[in-house]
């Protein structure tokens, strides 16, 4: 294919193409003053009555317009960060990247950020690019208009005004958003090499909102999916939770994957994928992520541990597998071996924070001893405090794998429906159809064979 030198490095007018203002004035829109949070109000009010302009910005505004709880008010002001924090006690400046004022009310945080500019010139401490065109810096101030250039899809671009309760609509968000499209604002190369993680937020978005992708926008993403690999495993991390764990995750999965996404996060899972969705690995992902959508749904607390436990179960079998093939290692060793390799592994692209991965570990291992009942066996393990998560794990596990699998988590099930007799009752049967567990084994690492876990 050849490359027109202009796909390379297009100028100001094609990335940043110039905008046009559409004032969308107060009679005309749906958003009213009830639906936007005290705290925000406080902050657009107090900035305004200062001389500053002020307006309520991005998923905000996108979300009231469609009839929708935002989940966030953020704000943008043409008042500096300093500017910012001389108006509110209650305020931290806060970010590198992009240098923002957090005014906080208890839990309640509401982020303002100062309209920015572009950065053609590249002055050093202001705004810095790296050699794949990505955005390193970036604390350029600038005006309203230059500010929604920068921002990344058409309809998370709308501004409503707090002077005169009118929005500015300066990429035709408005007509997107009744056309139920993500576009993004500029020319679609360039604007994802600045900021790969753009193409997660556009399949974010997309399954959220139930938009589709406008082509020009979807077109480029799956050949340039790799480039998040330059992203730090810190923000990946952060983007993951918003994808899986925010209400859509099993939809979102299949979309990412669509477009080569969720391979360059997750490498080892995709390294498990079949052309019919059929393996283990891919049973599980539909499964766990299926329910933690319905979790949240009800309100119920969700665990990132849990979901990540159940993603790499199958990878962490497979490597086990082959650790004790290979090693003769024993099922114990071969499992620890493993749950090191993989968690080293997928903490490269994501960074799954150290009690997660503590928790993803005790949950691993309580597989291995879920199968273990005998004497006072079931009764400690039901004390623990993961066992509720590793019994959750284990019915997954027994729709999938099926036979002994399955079995295991029916008797775990009747085994806490039970009353203490009946408890104790379970257990004797389990001693007398294998006599001599738990007797002289204690110290050697245990391998009940009717229940091994396998991955084939
Ligand atoms: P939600 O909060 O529902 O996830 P949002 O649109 O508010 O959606 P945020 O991540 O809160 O998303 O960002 C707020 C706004 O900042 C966005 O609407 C967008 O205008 C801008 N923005 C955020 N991330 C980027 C980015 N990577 N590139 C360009 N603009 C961005
Ligand atoms: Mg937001």
């Amino acid at each position: 294919m050849q490359m027109n030198k202009n796909d390379q490095t297009p100028n100001k007018n094609d990335v940043y193409p110039e905008l046009s203002l559409n004032v969308i004035t107060r009679q005309e829109h749906n958003i009213s003053r009830k639906h936007i949070s005290d705290n925000a109000l406080k902050v657009l009010y107090r900035l305004h009555g200062a001389g500053f302009e002020a307006f309520l910005v991005g998923g905000g505004v996108r979300d009231l317009l469609l009839d929708q709880n935002p989940k966030d008010f953020d704000i943008a002001t043409n008042a500096t960060p300093e500017e910012i924090r001389q108006l509110f006690k209650n305020c931290r400046l806060i970010g590198r990247r992009f240098r923002l004022a957090h005014i906080m009310f208890g839990r309640d945080i509401i982020e303002v950020a100062t309209f920015r500019g572009h950065h053609q010139e590249t002055t050093k401490n202001v705004s810095q690019q790296s050699k794949e065109g990505m955005l390193l810096r970036d604390n350029v101030y600038g005006t309203i208009d230059e500010d929604a250039e920068r921002r990344d899809f058409t309809i998370n671009a709308m501004y409503y005004n707090i002077g005169d309760y009118s929005i500015h609509d300066y990429a035709g968000g408005h007509e997107d958003l009744e056309d139920r499209l993500v576009r993004l604002i500029g020319d679609p190369q360039t604007r994802y090499r600045e900021d790969p993680v753009r193409m997660l937020r556009a399949i974010r978005f997309a399954v959220k909102l139930d938009f589709d992708i406008e082509e020009d926008t979807a077109a480029p993403i799956e050949d340039m999916s790799h480039l998040l690999q330059d992203i730090p495993a810190a923000r990946l991390y952060e983007e993951s939770l918003k994808m899986l764990q925010s209400g859509y995750g099993l939809e979102t999965y299949h979309l990412m994957r669509e477009y080569n996404l969720f391979q360059q996060l997750f490498p080892l899972i995709a390294s498990d994928f079949t052309q019919d969705y059929s393996s283990k690995t891919e049973q599980m992902l539909d499964l766990v992520l299926d329910s933690t959508d319905i979790r949240i749904e009800q309100g119920k607390r969700i665990n990132p541990a849990f979901m990540f436990a159940a993603m790499l179960w199958y990878p962490l079998l497979a490597r086990a597998d082959m650790l004790m093939a290979k090693r003769k290692l024993s099922e114990y060793d071969a499992i620890m071996e493993a749950s090191n390799y993989i968690l080293d592994e997928q903490v490269r692209t994501i960074a799954i924070p150290r009690r997660h991965t503590a928790t993803i570990r005790e949950i691993w291992q309580l597989q291995l001893r879920l199968p273990r009942r005998n004497g006072k066996r079931a009764f400690r393990l039901m004390e623990l405090n993961k066992f509720r998560a590793g019994f959750d794990f284990l019915e997954m596990r027994g729709e999938i794998e099926t036979g002994e699998t399955e079995q295991l988590a029916k008797w775990w099930q009747t085994f806490q429906n039970a009353g203490r007799e009946m408890r104790q009752a379970m257990v004797s049967d389990l001693e007398s159809d294998t006599p001599e567990q738990g007797k002289k084994r204690r110290r050697k690492p245990y391998r009940n064979k009717k229940n091994k876990v396998s991955s084939s």
